[in-house]
């Protein structure tokens, strides 16, 4: 799943041109402003946005077109109650869990991560993976891009087009140190039977999986395993990104079979206006539940028996809000916790003996890890220095991440019961992730301090969530840059 926050995205509208909205939400529940911070809504009976009013909690139309000026009185950045967004919610989360009986019923999408820390389900996170990618355009609305250009976008080499850090296959090169070469063999774009509103209610997965074996692809290709699955399969569409209905970027499972190959998981995103919207941010995201069962470390608000909202781990990791870094062209890294779980890290360094260390920028595979008397709980440290994948987060230096398996990211409490998965100690101790003001700000990171900078005793600290005392103590941290020295005293 993917989070918006604030994105300004284009709209179609039946009876009028394109209009740009800046949209908020997640998965389940999205809302809309004008620039000048309106809130808008499709008014299916003039098939415009217009502006909403709030009656009973919930947004209605005024039938005042957005086009026009707001109508007097009218407040800013009006929000439905929070009964009706969670009824909103319920609605579509519901539709998105697996079927009860399925064999996908525990496959929930959930922060918390069941399985280790990760999402239950298959894993392909190593070797060498060939992805189906489909392209699909509409009878009104046509593809905006090429194959050759997507296939660029998702395989190529040295790929900087529109200011991407790289492709996709790049990244996760990057990523796991050489160990998941995963490319994609792209399709398309093939055209569907019905417009584009149709697919809102209705999946389009079948119908362009069927086509494309009509056209006599051969899926053997894409199961590295010889499982007898399609092992990543990604569907894109032609147009900007709809935030609704199953036309929403997402990630599920797909019950299809075809000549002794089965669908597994999926996922859906958008080809955008133009190929110059093509970035590499969300298509990372969504592949990293898809290939290697990574949890989001968002927080959605109400899921796992929290109603809160918070940001999780903010912009510092692709699983949260960083696949948004740079419009999606230069997305966070995965955080060292994620890399870790996926069994990316062959180079563990324990930090349990007093000493000098350093934090290597961009060294992947090394993972920096102080553990606890718990297994479940450990801290984890990485450089995360403004170079690289990691120039565009908001603050400089070292990260230090208080991980628990059995923890969820939906769980800011910071409880011995209720906490999160992977939790960035930010360094001026204000929790603004916790609390949900930002996603990140210049101050989260630990760069230049003297003396001893954390411990038990210190804001923040590195108790463990039942209260006492970690063990971990930090001093004399370096300058943000390619390499940051401290000491574990
Ligand atoms: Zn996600």
């Amino acid at each position: 799943m993917s989070a918006i926050f604030g994105e300004t995205l284009s709209f179609k509208q039946e009876s009028g041109p394109d209009v740009e909205l800046v949209a908020f939400g997640d998965e389940f529940y999205a809302r809309y402003e004008t620039k000048d911070g309106f809130t808008a809504i499709y008014d299916g009976k003039l098939g415009l946005y217009c502006y909403a009013e709030l009656a009973d909690g919930k947004f209605i139309s005024t039938a005042v077109p957005i086009s026009e000026p707001a109508p007097d009185g009218l407040r800013r950045h009006l929000k439905e109650a929070p009964s009706v967004r969670n009824d909103k919610f319920d609605n579509r989360y519901e539709k998105m869990m697996p079927p009860k009986d399925s064999v996908w019923a525990n496959e929930a999408l959930e922060t918390y991560g069941p399985n280790q820390g990760l999402l239950e389900g298959r894993q392909v996170n190593t070797g060498v993976v060939c992805g189906l990618t489909i392209l699909v355009e509409f009878p009104d609305l046509p593809a905006q891009v090429t194959a050759e250009e997507v296939s660029a976008l998702l395989n190529e080499d040295g790929y900087t087009a529109n200011g991407n850090y790289c492709s996709v296959r790049e990244y996760f090169r990057l990523m796991s140190s050489g160990l998941l070469d995963y490319s994609n063999v792209v399709i398309g774009p093939i055209r569907l039977s019905q417009e584009q509103r149709y697919y809102v209610d209705n999946l389009l997965a079948e119908e362009a999986l069927n086509l494309v074996v009509d056209m006599g692809v051969d899926l053997s290709q894409f199961d590295s395993k010889g499982e007898g699955y399609i092992d990543a399969l990604s569907f894109m569409y032609a147009g900007p990104t709809l935030y609704e209905g199953w036309l929403w970027p997402h990630n599920y499972y797909l019950e299809w079979e075809h000549g002794g190959y089965r669908a597994h998981l999926y996922m859906i995103t958008s080809q955008g206006l133009s190929s110059s919207d093509l970035s590499i941010g969300t298509f990372c995201h969504e592949s990293g539940h898809m290939l290697c069962r990574f949890p989001d470390l968002y927080d959605y608000g109400k899921r796992d028996g929290d109603f809160e909202r918070s940001a999780g781990m903010g912009v510092y990791c692709l699983m949260s809000a960083g696949n948004h870094l740079n419009s999606g062209r230069t997305p966070a890294p995965v955080c060292g916790y994620l890399r870790y779980l996926a069994g990316w890290c062959s180079n563990e360094i324990s930090l349990n003996t007093p000493g000098s260390y350093t934090a290597v920028h961009g060294d992947y595979g090394t993972v920096l890890v102080y553990n606890t008397v718990y297994e479940n709980e450990y801290f984890l440290i990485e450089n995360r220095s403004e170079v690289g994948l990691d120039q565009g987060l908001p603050s400089a230096g070292l990260a230090i991440y208080h991980c628990d398996i059995w923890g969820s990211n939906e769980w800011q409490g910071g409880s011995a019961d209720s906490h999160y998965q992977c939790g960035l100690l930010q360094a001026d101790g204000h929790f603004d992730l916790e609390h949900g003001l930002n996603v990140g700000d210049a101050t989260d990171l630990f760069a230049i301090v003297e003396g001893e900078v954390l411990s038990d005793a210190t804001t923040p600290s590195t108790r463990l969530w039942d209260g006492s005392d970690s063990g971990l103590r930090i001093a004399d941290i370096g300058a943000p840059g390619e390499a940051i020295g401290f000491n574990v005293v």
